[in-house]
């Protein structure tokens, strides 16, 4: 860091204020988490110096044999964690992943049917601003008026459009995703099924989700939201879609220039600590800190979408609230919680106000906060709520947490 600092005083201030911020402050964001000191180690390597377009074995480039060693313990691992034949480690998010895996199965102009943004769906699974929104058809199924996915309107949805793909998984869904159920109605109406498990990886990998291996033609990741990896995404096939679609040609030279290796090492380590039986008591960890967080918050009177969670997250739902989701995420930064607001189904509100906030445990669990600690949050978020001037009382709620759990880098 004293290097940042003799070069560029100006980013390492920036750095060193990020440090302390996420250091004094609640993350409640349910996409992000801390990667262990080794994952960020790795992603500061010297792997970045290296050019490796292609893949180990057959790159077009001179000198790769060590990065080779690397991307090969990074796919090795990945298809042990998740149990599947073939694995992609290049793309260089999330977002890529999926562009890649549409570049392989699909044509400009094909059909795909999608989770509505609205209802806890990505931007990347055909939203109208998304390059998937605009070089395909596009069509949408969401949730009920109890928020769980109506598995009949996916159907009904899926016969009627005919899609060529259709994509299940989600940003904003707190409950559990049948899979197979979605292959059924895949293979009743003819398409291909792609699964988008980034929020789910983790509690995927340690058997706390149902996996999507088994039943879709291809998955698609990130590697740095519940599975603690550094900032990336992955594809994940079976033989058979692995043989049909070349996903390996849609990421290189389709979509990408050349890999990031030294972020590939961070996802090899990554793996490496998803492979244990602590990372396993990780991620029931947070599914168990998930479901006190959402009774703290609904045993005092704060509404959730669909009534509670199975997984990592929960939405509020302030519709009979004063505060709109906007709003209630600048006043919990006041308070030193970070969270982003989001939509809530049929959200009469535009997204950059919206009627709800997102809330998740992964970052939370890794600082090492059990239930009784996810108590004291859902009591600050819910002072928060009924009032704006509870502002500095769950602040030192939530000093007290920050000081027990302090960030070890
Ligand atoms: N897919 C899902 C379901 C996501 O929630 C996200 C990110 O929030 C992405 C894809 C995109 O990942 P990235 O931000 O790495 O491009």
């Amino acid at each position: 860091f004293d290097d940042i600092r003799k070069v560029d005083p100006e980013v390492a201030r920036a750095i060193e204020a990020e440090g302390e911020r996420q250091n004094s402050h609640i993350e409640l964001i349910a996409s992000e988490n801390w990667v262990s000191k080794a994952v960020m180690s790795a992603m500061g390597s010297i792997l970045t110096n290296k050019y490796a377009e292609g893949y180990p074995g057959r790159r077009y480039y001179g000198g790769c044999q060590c990065v080779d060693v690397v991307e090969d313990l990074a796919r090795d691992r990945a298809k042990k964690l998740f149990g599947c034949d073939y694995v992609n480690v290049q793309p260089h998010s999330g977002a890529q992943a999926n562009l890649a895996a549409f570049f392989a199965i699909l044509k400009p102009g094909d059909k795909i049917l999608g989770m509505n943004l609205d209802h806890g769906g990505h931007l990347t699974h055909g939203s109208p601003v998304n390059i998937s929104g605009k070089y395909f058809e596009t069509s949408f199924y969401g949730v009920n008026d109890q928020g769980v996915i109506d598995y009949d309107v996916v159907r009904e949805t899926a016969l009627r459009e005919k899609p060529k793909l259709i994509i299940a998984g989600a940003s904003a869904y707190p409950r559990i995703i049948d899979f197979k159920k979605f292959r059924e109605i895949a293979d009743e109406a003819g398409a291909y099924l792609m699964v988008d498990m980034a929020h789910i990886a983790g509690l995927v990998a340690a058997g706390q989700h149902p996996s999507p291996i088994p039943y879709a033609d291809v998955v698609t990741t990130t590697t740095h939201k519940t599975l603690r990896g550094p900032r990336g995404g992955m594809i994940l096939a079976n033989q058979e879609a692995a043989d049909k679609f070349n996903f390996d040609k849609a990421v290189f030279p389709g979509t990408q220039g050349g890999p990031l290796e030294h972020v590939i090492a961070g996802k090899a380590v990554c793996f490496q600590e998803a492979l244990t039986p602590e990372f396993k008591e990780y991620q029931e960890q947070i599914v168990v800190n998930a479901k006190a967080l959402a009774k703290g918050l609904t045993d005092r009177g704060v509404k959730l979408v669909s009534g509670g969670t199975d997984n990592h997250l929960m939405l509020v739902d302030l519709s009979e609230e004063d505060v709109t989701g906007k709003d209630l995420e600048n006043r919990l930064d006041e308070a030193h919680i970070t969270c982003n607001k989001n939509a809530i189904p049929n959200d009469p509100r535009s997204p950059k106000v919206t009627s709800g906030v997102r809330l998740g445990t992964p970052a939370v669990t890794t600082r090492g906060m059990k239930e009784a600690d996810m108590d004291k949050i859902a009591e600050a978020v819910a002072m928060v709520i009924r009032d704006e001037c509870y502002v500095g009382q769950a602040r030192r709620i939530v000093e007290s947490l920050t000081e027990k759990y302090p960030l070890t880098y």
